[in-house]
């Protein structure tokens, strides 16, 4: 990649790069040639790089059936990177307790200002299933545990749906504070708390990653598309699958959409090799 580019620009055609050759487009420039067909010039330097007529996202729900899984650089990558600054390499020799030992009292966001208890995560750590919500609320705030609450119980009946327990999977939050009035979290926020996250799920290696809700999808994946773009798709996070389905505070407010979240558990089951008694909600 030619690093007289201006960085945006650059990012942006080593993403399509990376998108293409997920997709063993292979050599993109020479096959084209070679093909007779009208060259493609690199684009100027500096130029800015126009966006391609469909979404890399559509592009890469058409042909989600065909490759099976899905690169997380097929979505459009964010350009802010630094509000999504992700641990690049595993830490060497980390585990679950290091990590909460190493996020302590935690005041490097404003969120500490309201929290009760950091909620920091529960379950098997060898668990072959993790699941990612948004934040804790008010009930995991004061009980110190994730989903806990209403959304939390419904999950709870997710989970043995597919023929789990609780204390089968892991389950934990892109944050670990309650978010005030239970809003989103703020992108400086999700960037501080994140790494954190990612150690988590390095240590634990299972074998699919469930994310609960937009936030949880947007920061693993690093998109700020909605989730309608992407959910009940496979998607590759660091050589482990990762689907993402409906928040369950959602499907409280939406009951219709739980029979789109339990065709996306079907797949994580199949993926899982687990089979549940129920064959529909
Ligand atoms: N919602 C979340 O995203 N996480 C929780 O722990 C509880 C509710």
């Amino acid at each position: 990649m030619d690093s007289r580019l201006p960085k945006p620009s650059r990012e942006k055609l080593e993403a399509w790069f990376r998108y293409y050759n997920d997709l063993n487009f292979g050599e993109f420039y020479i096959d084209r040639r070679t093909m007779g067909k009208r060259s493609v010039k690199p684009p100027a330097i500096g130029a800015q790089i126009a966006e391609p007529a469909i979404s890399l996202t559509a592009r890469a729900a058409a042909t989600a059936s065909r490759i099976g899984v899905l690169p997380a650089s097929a979505l459009p990558v964010i350009q802010e990177s630094s509000l999504f600054e992700a641990i690049d390499r595993r830490v060497e020799g980390d585990t679950l307790e290091l990590i909460r030992e190493n996020l302590g009292e935690c005041t490097r966001c404003r969120l500490h200002k309201q929290r009760n208890k950091i909620v920091f995560g529960v379950g098997n750590p060898r668990a072959e299933l993790v699941f990612v919500g948004e934040g804790p609320g008010h009930d995991e705030d004061i009980q110190g545990l994730p989903f806990v609450g209403r959304a939390g119980k419904l999950l709870t009946q997710m989970i043995e749906a597919m023929g789990l327990t609780r204390d089968d999977v892991y389950i934990c939050n892109v944050v670990k504070c309650r978010p005030p009035e239970n809003r989103k979290p703020e992108d400086d926020e999700v960037a501080t708390c994140s790494p954190y996250l990612y150690r988590q799920l390095d240590v634990i290696a299972p074998k699919a990653i469930v994310c609960l809700g937009g936030v949880a999808a947007q920061t693993l994946l690093k998109t700020k598309d909605p989730i309608s773009r992407f959910r009940g798709n496979w998607y590759d996070f660091r050589n482990t699958k990762l689907l993402a389905t409906y928040h369950p505070a959602y499907l409280l407010r939406n009951p219709a959409a739980k029979s789109e979240v339990w065709k996306d558990l079907q797949k994580v089951m199949a993926h899982l090799g687990l089979k549940s008694k129920k064959t529909s909600r």
